[in-house]
């Protein structure tokens, strides 16, 4: 079992060590939870700050021209891409990621027009499978879902499958799907296949281009660290690019927005994913959170995540295996997402327990706790007192007090 001492070690030889300095994260805190809600950039409070009272305040309208308020999507795009592993030009930044899929769904459905299934699996994020649901009850074509168990999805890609749904990395379990082998499975079979990046986008290696992907979506609060509300974003091979025609267009995404013409003629590329006016205060924010990825070796970082999700899970089964606690999902760290999730019988109040010692993670229902390692800011020791804190919790009974016990609006 590591001691403290070697994780002090491992954060000394850390080469990502130095970027923690461009975050702000709390004293004495404990943050896993930057998959759900990165931490906030140290740079982002300044650049707000100037776009609220300079921008916003002075330059007033002006400003979409004057500090380029209205190509900003575009150039947080690039950023974007670097990290997902596709093109310039090929990412678009609004809205959120169930909007976007509705835009992307609606392409590619319309594009297989002829086949009537959009296969998805039971892992995927709950929200994905709505819209998808509420796609193909607005269209009233003979439309279905159809929900696999994830193991599953690569054979149940057939010739009737018009679109593929998945989610790369599962937000419980932090399985990974094979990106490859299912995208030319699918098209193999004359099949488009849409992948949601909300758990891949800066925690895993970006492979965009590399596997082939039709589409893609993912939002840029959680380990991109945009901030609450922070826009979401929306990939097009370019190969499809001006060849898709989502069912949700607005005056942003129009060839010539200010000739205010009656009719859509949709704008070259991706920005006709962008229906109408971004919000710029979170968008400023985005753009200055971005910058922490230069530079970033992607494969390296997941590297040190992998070895961290390992540590934890390690230690939390030797530590705390007596109290009931067990690792949800496999141990092929290398293979998986940046997250843990520990399984309890009591995972509600033992969160709520941790929290109030600020070790933060969430909880999922029905009885997992979560913890995201985000390995541009987290610590090998943080991984340690992690587990400490877990351990006095539960040999303490700690969590067992009716205030840990009552559930919030957001977990
Ligand atoms: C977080 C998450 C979302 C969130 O969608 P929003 O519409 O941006 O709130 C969607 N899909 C997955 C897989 C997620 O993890």
């Amino acid at each position: 079992m590591i001691t403290r001492k070697e994780a002090l070690k491992l954060d000394r030889a850390d080469p990502f060590a130095r970027k923690r300095k461009l975050f702000s994260i709390p004293r004495g805190m404990i943050y896993l939870d930057g998959n759900s809600l990165g931490v906030m950039p140290k740079a982002a409070p300044a650049r707000v700050k100037h776009a609220v009272e300079v921008e916003w305040g002075r330059d007033l309208i002006t400003s979409w021209n004057k500090h380029g308020w209205f190509h900003l999507p575009r150039k947080i795009g690039d950023k974007i891409a670097r990290v997902i592993g596709a093109e310039e030009g090929s990412v678009a930044v609004a809205d959120t990621i169930s909007v976007n899929l509705f835009k992307v769904l609606s392409a590619a459905v319309q594009k297989r027009h002829e086949r009537k299934i959009i296969l998805s699996d039971s892992g995927n994020f709950p929200s994905d499978l709505y819209v998808a649901q509420g796609l193909s009850q607005f269209m009233a074509d003979g439309h279905t879902l159809k929900v696999v168990e994830p193991e599953q999805v690569l054979d149940a890609i057939t010739e009737e499958v018009g679109v593929v749904m998945v989610t790369e990395v599962d937000y419980r379990s932090a399985r990974r799907h094979d990106m490859k082998a299912i995208t030319a499975r699918a098209h193999e079979k004359g099949a488009l296949v849409i992948w949601d990046l909300a758990h891949s986008a800066g925690a895993v290696p970006g492979r965009l281009m590399e596997v082939d992907a039709d589409f893609a979506i993912g939002c840029t609060y959680k380990y991109l660290n945009g901030g609450p509300g922070a826009p979401a974003f929306a990939f097009i091979h370019p190969r499809l690019q001006n060849e898709v025609m989502p069912a949700l267009v607005g005056w942003w995404g129009h060839a010539k927005p200010f000739a205010f013409a009656q009719s859509f003629e949709p704008a070259p590329g991706v920005t006709r994913l962008q229906c109408g006016t971004q919000p710029m205060l979170n968008m400023v924010a985005l753009d200055a959170a971005m910058d922490a990825y230069r530079g970033v070796d992607m494969v390296k970082l997941h590297a040190k995540a992998a070895r961290q999700c390992q540590m934890f899970a390690e230690l939390a089964e030797e530590r705390c295996g007596k109290f009931g606690i067990s690792v949800h999902g496999g141990r092929d760290w290398a293979a998986r997402g940046s997250h843990v999730c520990l399984a309890h019988e009591e995972a509600y109040a033992v969160m709520q327990a941790l929290i109030s010692r600020k070790v933060i993670g969430d909880f999922r229902a029905p009885n997992l706790m979560r913890f995201g390692f985000t390995p541009l800011y987290v610590g090998y020791a943080d991984v340690y007192d992690a587990v400490e804190h877990l351990y006095v919790v539960l040999s303490k009974r700690l969590w067992d007090k009716p205030k840990f016990k009552a559930k919030a609006a957001v977990t």
